[in-house]
């Protein structure tokens, strides 16, 4: 019903016969910093500027435009294993059926409720889901854990938004998702370029590369219109890749008129039996480039950044143009009620770079400007594509963005935060109090903030 939409030969045609000069590039960027999404040629321009000053020029771009657009606040999420029962055969993943040496583990609803409750204990508010694909794990068992997850609370913690992140399902099954009320459902297609997808993916419904293509076609078919895209970097070139996000997106947005809510651009990390060569993998500073033309290519888009990677680069990359990142991460099934401290690839799809606690990750934000945030007020009050509305309402932000960050870091400073997150947490609220113009929102905001102090939680704007 839904047609393949990437074709390699446009997309390498593209790539190989761009030409590149400062002055292009400064004009594109100024394109970005107007919150214009860029076309697949001005992105190649980017790709292909492969000069010192050019990518230099790339990631000042980026960081004015993440300056500018986004602020300073930076949304935090954590991931939740529910199971690791896989019938596809990806060469890259610790989870593939033919790996033997993986533990095996669906979790019960009670293990689940579990798993949430020590999330919840930490100070999480928003969860992203992550399954296997295996029929076991269909569009019911779906609905029936994001029930679970939401019905659990610990103390004044809940889980204000589960996004999802599985394999493709049908339009019947996107619906009953959609009736529970998930946030945003993600499906990375891993690799865009046909060839190398069919040598990586051997077996499984995963081989089929349209069906996978296709799957957030059938998303929006059935009414939901949050959705995630995102590359496996490592397995085909990042160039190719970059173009072909940019290619997914301009699909979305021409026939449904809203693009994804978000991009995730993980690098390949080591797992148990991977069978995949170097030959593709991503170099640290070929990393920052692909999130700095990210970042201009689709100003209004979210970029998640994940604890695949290290601390130190984190913390470069974040500035370039990063919205989301989790913290606090196990990604072991059974990884936040059973915390060892240590990893355990037996137990895991990769191996992550940063393992820091969620206070720990929250300290070192708010030592270098950001203010984290936990806000789910858009996608609760269902003013959905909330990236959109950033741009397109003029002074959003400074209305509700900002606000709802300071109100939903207060509660987490109040109910879990160190003593040490907790002191420069409440000045950095002080501060950025100080700073909304609008007498009526700041009275606003400190009422609130005064009734989070005497125990009233969930407030927003
Ligand atoms: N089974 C579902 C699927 O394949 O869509 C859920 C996804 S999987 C549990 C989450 C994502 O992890 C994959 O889409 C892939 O991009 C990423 N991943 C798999 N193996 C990886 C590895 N060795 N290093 C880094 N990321 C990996
Ligand atoms: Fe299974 Fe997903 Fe891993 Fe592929 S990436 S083996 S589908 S869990």
């Amino acid at each position: 019903m839904f047609n393949n939409f990437i074709s390699d030969q446009k997309l390498n045609d593209i790539l190989d016969n761009i030409e590149v000069s400062g002055e292009i590039i400064d004009k594109i960027i100024e394109k970005s910093l107007n919150k214009e999404r860029l076309t697949l040629e001005e992105t190649a321009v980017l790709l292909n500027a492969d000069k010192q000053e050019w990518i230099d020029k790339i990631f000042a771009g980026a960081k004015e435009l993440k300056r500018r657009v986004y602020g300073d606040r930076v949304v935090l999420f954590a991931p939740l294993y529910v199971g690791n029962l896989c019938i596809n055969n990806c060469k890259y993943c610790g989870f593939k059926a033919s790996n033997q040496e993986v533990e095996r583990c669906t979790l019960s609803l009670d293990d689940l409720k579990g798993e949430v409750k020590a999330l919840e204990s930490k100070g999480q508010k928003r969860l992203i889901l992550v399954y296997g694909e295996h029929p076991d794990y269909d569009a019911d068992f779906i609905a029936d854990t994001v029930r679970a997850v939401y019905e659990t609370k610990e103390n004044s913690g809940e889980i204000r938004r589960a996004n999802i992140n599985a394999a493709p399902l049908d339009v019947k099954g996107y619906k009953k998702l959609k009736e529970v009320g998930i946030g945003t459902y993600q499906i990375f297609q891993e690799t865009y370029h046909h060839n190398t997808y069919k040598k990586v993916h051997l077996s499984g419904p995963k081989s089929d590369y349209k069906w996978r293509l296709t799957g957030l076609d059938r998303a929006m078919e059935a009414g939901l219109d949050d959705v995630g895209i995102g590359v496996l970097f490592g397995l085909y070139d990042w160039k190719y890749e970059v173009l072909a996000l940019l290619e997914h997106t301009i699909h979305l947005e021409e026939n449904y008129g809203v693009g994804p809510h978000t991009i995730s651009f993980p690098r390949l990390k080591r797992a148990v039996n991977m069978e995949i060569g170097d030959e593709y993998l991503v170099s640290d500073e070929d990393f920052k480039r692909i999130v700095a033309i990210l970042r201009l290519a689709v100003p209004y888009t979210g970029l998640i950044l994940t604890a695949r990677e290290d601390a130190k680069l984190r913390k470069e990359v974040m500035e370039l143009g990063v919205s989301q990142i989790d913290a606090g991460t196990r990604i072991e099934m059974k990884g936040y009620t059973d915390d060892d401290g240590e990893q355990d690839l037996n137990k895991e799809q990769f191996e992550i770079g940063d393992s820091r606690s969620l206070d720990e990750v929250i300290g070192e934000l708010i030592s270098d400007g950001y203010m984290p945030s936990f806000c789910t007020a858009c996608y609760r009050l269902g003013r959905t594509g909330e990236h959109f509305m950033e741009f397109a309402i003029p002074g959003f932000i400074k209305r509700y963005c900002g606000p709802n960050a300071l109100l939903t870091f207060k509660e987490y400073l109040v109910d879990y935060a160190s003593d040490k997150t907790k002191e420069v947490g409440d000045k950095l609220i002080a501060e950025k109090l100080a700073e909304i113009e609008d007498d009526n929102t700041r009275e606003d905001i400190e009422e609130k903030l005064r009734e989070i102090e005497e125990g009233k939680r969930d407030l927003y704007l």
